[in-house]
């Protein structure tokens, strides 16, 4: 029986696709998913449908089929993420432009979704994105940083935090970020990425979790020292979550682990 393919095949094949559209003398990034799906073989048609993305393998080829209905109105960010994850359906093929054949071993149900879905983060912001700027800049370590991302690549702030989370490398050991959205009166966290020193402390916060709840448990004994900042002593050092609005809709508590007797 073959093995079972999991995050590490998935990656190899999606440096395999980026590496086909840097032969072609494209630009990196953001990538452009519509030509990278066209150089390595698979169809892309828009058209007025239900679900947001469809993949259909045929003996003529793949086509991901995109929901055209809410193009005018729903955050472009949206839809690449949607294209990003059914071209990782499609990658789990070979001979993506004649008799597609399902590569042995790709898994099905939940456990695919859930593989395309952080295939799809790896693809928007591949590990050498998140390198390229630590080189330049060091691991990110403020809103500024994360921003510079969200732009470079053309994505959501929650792609780049969980790449960021996922990768650890990237993120400076002392910082760590995540996004509060309110839904009916609630504040919930959506995402988060958190350098070593803060996951050692135990402070990252759950996907889903409400905020009330990650600031009673994790940050239980707080003081609040100005407006929407908060401090806590936690042995040598001092934890220090800030809110800081993100967009209408959302804000950003950033975390700081810093050195007890600074100020
Ligand atoms: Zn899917």
């Amino acid at each position: 029986m073959a093995r079972r393919l999991d995050i590490t095949d998935l990656r190899s094949r999606i440096d395999w696709a980026l590496r086909q559209m840097q032969r072609d003398g494209q630009t990196d990034y953001p990538v452009d998913l519509e030509d990278l799906a066209q150089t390595i073989g698979i169809k892309v048609v828009w058209r007025p449908m239900v679900p947001e993305g469809v993949t259909t393998v045929t003996p003529e080829g793949i086509c991901i089929y995109l929901q055209s209905n809410f193009r005018d109105v729903r955050s472009s960010r949206r839809e690449r993420f949607t294209l990003a994850h059914e071209i990782c359906h499609a990658l789990f093929y070979e001979q993506l432009s004649t008799h597609p054949q399902l590569i042995a071993g790709t898994p099905s149900g939940a456990t695919l979704e859930k593989l395309c879905q952080r295939g799809a983060g790896y693809l928007l912001v591949p590990t050498s994105k998140l390198s390229q700027q630590t080189n330049r800049q060091g691991p990110v370590s403020s809103l500024a940083a994360i921003r510079s991302l969200v732009e470079r690549c053309d994505v959501s702030i929650d792609v780049v935090l969980r790449r960021l989370h996922e990768e650890g490398a990237n993120i400076s050991n002392d910082y760590g970020a995540f996004v509060v959205r309110y839904h009916g009166g609630e504040a919930t966290i959506d995402s988060a990425a958190c350098g070593l020193t803060l996951r050692a402390i135990g402070v990252v916060p759950t996907s889903g979790q409400l905020l009330h709840t990650w600031f009673t448990s994790k940050l239980r004994g707080f003081q609040e020292i100005a407006a929407d900042t908060w401090v806590k002593e936690v042995g040598e050092r001092r934890l220090v979550a800030r809110r800081v609005s993100w967009s209408p809709h959302s804000d950003v508590i950033e975390l700081r682990s810093e050195a007890g007797d600074s100020p």
